[in-house]
């Protein structure tokens, strides 16, 4: 794709040893941690071949070795570049090893005009939780807090409890935008999202700095309110199934707190998790319930 812009930003520091830059096409934070004794990259890029730039580029900041890439989930611009980070160890959920190797991603791959056979899945794929040591007191924890954005969001949580005037940094994929509204896939939860994001706020102290997927770093209250913005889209869309209306007119009847085509690709999941949810909880959804005695 020959009209594609792939350039990359300059590093900017966010808070002391944490850097983050801006990577087109689509805009995505690419976050760097640098401790005493080694580093640790946050997203790849769009393409092997960015991902090989972005490794380059960690030297324009430190001569630490790389230990670690966390990719804090499967969408393009933040895990096409894994193949760029071969020799290093590379961290994703586990749920990476299907989604990165399946016919969609391969249409992705085809699309930004590479060769899906070049696609790479992370080496460590976790489930719950990991840490990576980085030298002195600091540690990047990696932890998967709940489906959200998609069903294998990681985030970063960089700690460092020694250094002074050092509050934390939390990297946090897409569960958090700031450079517009949150973005609903066929692959978000509605029904988990704004959990998520509780577990992201308790996580979050005051003086922490959180670097969203795409747009400037934000503060925890940014969080708790990004987490009522999806809340209040989780409720839309239980309202709606409780009325009966049906989900090709869902878009059109709704009432959004952002424009609708941020959420359009995720009406059928939608329905389809709260009317689960419905028939595993009678009374919660739309069921006449008996009056308790
Ligand atoms: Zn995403």
């Amino acid at each position: 794709m020959g009209e594609r812009n792939w350039s990359i930003g300059a590093w900017q520091e966010v808070a002391a040893g944490v850097f983050r830059l801006v990577a087109q096409p689509a805009s995505v934070n690419v976050g760097l941690v640098v401790g005493s004794e080694a580093a640790l990259l946050v997203d790849t890029g769009s393409s092997p071949d960015q991902g090989a730039q972005l490794r380059a580029a960690v030297q324009q900041v430190t001569d630490k070795p790389l230990a670690a890439v966390v990719v804090t989930h499967d969408h393009f611009d933040h895990a096409f570049g894994l193949a760029g980070f071969g020799g290093i160890r590379t961290i994703g959920h586990e749920s990476l090893e299907q989604t990165l190797q399946s016919p969609g991603a391969a249409d992705g791959a085809r699309e930004l005009g590479f060769d899906p056979a070049t696609l790479a899945v992370p080496e460590t794929l976790i489930g719950v939780a990991d840490a990576v040591e980085l030298g002195g007191s600091r540690v990047a924890e990696i932890a998967h807090l709940g489906v959200g954005h998609t069903r294998g969001d990681l985030i970063v949580n960089v700690a460092d409890p020694a250094a002074k005037d050092f509050d934390g940094v939390i990297f946090a994929g897409d569960l958090i935008e700031s450079a517009g509204a949150p973005f609903f896939g066929p692959d978000s939860s509605v029904d988990e999202w704004s959990w998520t994001l509780d577990r992201l706020y308790s996580l979050a102290r005051p003086g922490v700095i959180i670097v969203p997927g795409h747009g400037d770093p934000v503060d925890r209250d940014f969080v708790r309110d990004q987490r009522d913005t999806v809340d209040a889209v989780r409720m839309e869309f239980g309202r709606l199934v409780g009325d009966g209306v049906a989900q090709d007119e869902a878009l059109a009847r709704g009432n959004w707190p952002f424009p609708a085509e941020h959420i359009a690709g995720v009406v059928a999941t939608a329905y389809s998790e709260i009317r689960a949810q419905a028939a595993q909880q009678p009374g919660a959804g739309d069921r006449p319930t008996l009056p308790l005695a």
